[in-house]
């Protein structure tokens, strides 16, 4: 399939083709139905034949769920998506179908943290072998894979550090060796990184974040070439069971209608808080952004990335505790997990960097608010919480 440009996205996204529109219903139905009947026998034995295309039962093939599927795959530029209930769930599925006992993964160390427990711990009881490298450095992606290895994990950018890595240099690598490559690409979406394009082999979202966009649907997604896919359908979506339901489709059909207008603004937004944090702020370190050009990596982002999201993180050296007091007086931000909704979030932790280096980041997600209203909240309430600080110390 060919890569769409973004104006091409807007349209595909909003530009419906299917042949079952009933009373001239402008949405696709809620399926909402475990199984489908057959008027004939025969009808019935001709749909197990080709059961991978066939309407039999909901946790095979829903249509509510395919229509779904299909706009994923177009913005993708992948021959075939497949929905699951959850992130993980799509993660998983597309990790067990690429490995089998005695084989070795190398997966980047700051890949999403269930994830990196799926390779490194879950799966030794199966035989299989996981080495974390270090992904934005290509030499470290390389001195780990080893004669078994069969799967090379990405996450690109990485969602506490944003680290880049070079989707190209090792889609070559595994190809050269017959290993395979997934990438989860939550962070960009698929408006602004098509990993597809350089020879990514399949790729995973966790539609919960931007996908869906409201904080109201949990889901996943796995795409690529037919080739991958049918072993993958008929395996791990249809085995494991873990699939997503029509009604949680037409929720994310929803949210997918406005992907690339709020993709757009969040690009804005981020970037106009990321830019003020970095240049303005009293409190910030650094900020973590591949999108400023302060990025260790902005080069490698400017061919990788279309746009950027607005998720991203700070470092700073002020007592973590006062970090903490500030999050928690922020009018504008919640204090939560996850992402990619509506609403602004920060959080603080710590992170250990490779170099066993102790930093205290708060990971910032911008919502749909103004971004100068951010600001203001940010700003102000760093004096509000430094001013009182300095005041307990007199
Ligand atoms: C949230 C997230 C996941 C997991 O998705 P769920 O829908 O929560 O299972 C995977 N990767 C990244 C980068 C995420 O942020």
């Amino acid at each position: 399939m060919t890569k769409l440009t973004l104006e091409q996205m807007y349209t595909a996204i909003s530009h419906d083709e299917f042949d079952d529109r009933h009373y001239g219903a402008i949405q696709i139905p809620i399926y909402q139905n475990s199984l489908f009947a057959f008027d004939t026998y025969q009808q019935f034995e001709h749909a197990f034949e080709q059961e991978l295309g066939s309407h039999i039962y909901s946790r095979g093939n829903n249509p509510t769920v395919e229509f779904l599927e299909g706009k994923l795959a177009l913005l993708e530029g992948a021959d075939a998506a497949r929905c699951f209930a959850s992130g993980m769930a799509a993660i998983s599925a597309a990790i067990f179908s690429s490995v089998k006992a005695g084989d070795h993964i190398v997966c980047v160390s700051n890949a999403y943290g269930p994830a990196r427990h799926v390779m490194g711990d879950y799966l030794k009881r199966f035989g299989v072998e996981t080495t974390f490298v270090e992904g934005s450095r290509h030499e470290s992606v390389q001195a780990a894979v080893r004669p078994n290895t069969k799967l090379i994990y990405l996450e690109s950018p990485s969602t506490q550090m944003f680290e880049l890595i070079d989707l190209e240099a090792c889609a070559k690598l595994a190809k050269g060796i017959g290993a395979r490559t997934i990438i989860d690409n939550t962070w960009a979406t698929p408006i602004f990184q098509n990993p597809l394009e350089f020879g990514i082999d399949l790729i995973v979202h966790s539609i919960t974040k931007y996908i869906s966009g409201h904080s109201d649907a949990l889901g996943g997604v796995v795409m690529g070439s037919n080739e991958l896919m049918k072993p993958l359908s008929r395996d791990e979506y249809m085995l494991f069971g873990g699939i997503m339901t029509a009604h949680t489709a037409s929720l994310v059909l929803r949210g997918l209608r406005t992907l690339p207008v709020r993709m757009e603004r969040c690009q804005a937004s981020g970037l106009k808080v990321a830019s003020w944090l970095e240049e303005s702020s009293p409190f910030v370190e650094r900020v973590n952004h591949p999108g400023l050009p302060s990025h260790p990596q902005y080069e490698l982002g400017k061919k990788q990335l279309r746009g950027y999201s607005s998720l991203f993180s700070f470092e700073s050296k002020q007592p973590i505790e006062l970090l903490k007091a500030w999050a928690s007086k922020l009018k504008l931000f919640k204090i939560a997990v996850s992402w990619g909704g509506y609403e602004s979030l920060a959080t603080v932790g710590r992170n250990t960097a490779v170099n066993g280096e102790v930093r205290t980041i708060v990971r910032v997600y911008i919502g749909l608010e103004s971004p100068d209203d951010l600001i203001r909240d940010m700003q102000e309430t760093w004096q509000e919480v430094a001013a009182s600080a300095s005041q307990d110390r007199v």
